[in-house]
């Protein structure tokens, strides 16, 4: 017989989050309000959906947005960076978000060093991404930072456990594992990063202690790749055609029925790992608003 396994209600804990910004927005009563800067270059569905998400948040606690559109077709790299300079010396803005993916012919690594790290509320760029490794403070990309946050919630140290996480870009592997081999309380883990190029992952995931896929295939991950009591964080979205009027539905990288039985504990796709990831973007912003106008981060 199957054993319950507790739902990792991210939802939850971001709205936490989202009403302690709210809350201290309303207190402080600032001379102005936080302003993000979100810059999407075409209309791809999902992008479009992430950039609605995040200006309805913004609108929701109090912070302020700007969203910039650009045609893929006429943009270059160049003008997407001068775009950016602009914002970078504009006062009134206190954060920058480039929506991925960029179309192929520009790099978004280049674009994204090309934000001031003080306004860089993705934690994407060089300056923020080598201070994650050097445990100094900066700008955390919140993906990663809201799955510490999960942890921490639910009181699941990963201390001393085995994290293998399904995944080595720059915007969920590799900051995470950063985040959790820091020698802190939400650190001291050990880390295993795979990837496409992993050989026998099955081997590998069935050591993990915490398992965390991100790798965007819809229910991929059965039992076969998961240890019996095991903790799953499921960070892939995918939109799967499903003959909704909405037509789609969103998809984690877990096959949710067959794993749920024998892990200890997983999160939900949606109402996981994705409203974590607004929440500290919003989070974030408010680090930025503070530091450019002087006030405690
Ligand atoms: P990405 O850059 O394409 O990374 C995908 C990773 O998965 C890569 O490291 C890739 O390996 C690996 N991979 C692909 N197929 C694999 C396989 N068969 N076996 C092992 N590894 C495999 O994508 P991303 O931007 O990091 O996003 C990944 C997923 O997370 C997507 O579903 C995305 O929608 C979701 N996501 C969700 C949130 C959220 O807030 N919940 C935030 C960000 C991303 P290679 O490096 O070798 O190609």
């Amino acid at each position: 017989m199957s054993h319950p396994c507790k739902l990792l209600q991210g939802r939850v804990v971001a709205d936490v989050i989202l009403n302690e910004i709210k809350d201290e927005l309303q207190r402080v009563r600032f001379q102005r309000s936080p302003c993000v800067a979100f810059l999407r270059v075409g209309n791809d569905g999902a992008s479009v959906s992430y950039v609605a998400q995040k200006e309805k948040m913004a609108r929701s606690i109090g912070i302020k947005s700007i969203l910039k559109i650009f045609d893929p077709a006429k943009i270059t790299e160049n003008q997407l960076m001068e775009e950016i300079k602009n914002f970078n010396l504009d006062p009134s803005v206190d954060g920058i978000l480039v929506q991925a993916p960029l179309p192929k012919a520009i790099d978004f690594v280049n674009v994204c060093n090309t934000i001031a790290p003080n306004k860089d509320v993705d934690g994407f760029g060089a300056e923020n991404l080598g201070r994650l490794l050097q445990e100094k403070s900066g700008f955390t990309p919140c993906t990663p930072a809201g799955i510490v946050e999960l942890l921490k919630f639910y009181n699941i140290s990963p201390a001393g456990k085995h994290v293998v996480i399904v995944n080595r870009s720059l915007i969920v592997g590799k900051p995470l594992a950063a985040l959790l081999t820091k020698h802190s309380l939400w650190g001291n883990a050990t880390v295993t990063l795979c990837h496409s190029q992993s050989e026998n992952l099955p081997q590998l995931t069935r050591q993990a202690d915490i398992l965390v896929l991100a790798c965007g295939k819809p229910g991929h991950f059965d039992a076969h790749f998961v240890k019996p009591e095991a903790i799953l964080i499921d960070v892939g979205i995918t939109r799967v055609p499903d003959g909704s009027p909405q037509g789609y539905s969103l998809q984690g990288d877990a096959n949710f029925e067959a794993v749920s039985p024998i892990v200890q504990a997983i999160t939900p796709v949606p109402g996981g790992v994705g409203p974590l990831t607004v929440a500290l973007l919003m989070r974030n912003t408010l680090k930025a608003f503070k530091l450019q106008n002087n006030f405690a981060a």
